[in-house]
C-alpha cells in the first residue's frame, strides 16, 4: 500500500467513521497505522474526546476499471488499557489474522 493511498484512506476513514461512543470525528493525532499488507490496512483510532478506541480494518476493493472502494470494518479495541498504545501491539503480536472472528465477537 503506497503512502499516498494510505493518506487518502485515512482521510476517507475520518469522514465516514466517527467515534461510536461520542460520535465525534477522530483527530489525525489519534490515528495510527498498525500494519498494511497488499490492499489491506489495519488502523488504530483513539478518540481525543472520550478515549474510545477502535481497530479498523480496510480492504481496497476494485469496483470497476477506475473506481476503487473501501471495505471498512471497525471493532472496539479489545482489552486495551487507556493511553497505553503498547497494548495494541501486544494484541497484534498474538493476533492470528482472523478478522472475521475479531469483528464478530463485538456483536
Ligand atoms: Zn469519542
Amino acid at each position: 500500500m503506497h503512502f499516498n493511498q494510505l493518506k487518502e484512506i485515512i482521510k476517507h476513514l475520518r469522514k465516514v467513521v466517527p467515534c461510536n461512543q461520542c460520535e465525534r470525528k477522530f483527530e489525525p493525532e489519534g490515528i495510527q497505522v498498525l500494519s498494511t499488507y497488499g490492499d489491506e490496512g489495519l488502523f488504530y483510532f483513539s478518540c481525543y474526546n472520550c478515549l474510545n478506541q477502535l481497530v479498523i480494518h480496510v480492504t481496497v476493493v476494485d469496483d470497476n476499471d477506475n473506481e476503487k472502494s473501501l471495505n471498512i470494518q471497525a471493532a472496539n479495541a479489545p482489552e486495551v488499557s487507556k493511553n497505553d498504545v503498547l497494548d495494541i501491539h501486544n494484541f497484534l503480536a498474538g493476533f492470528n489474522g482472523d478478522f472475521k472472528n475479531l469483528f464478530s465477537e463485538t456483536h
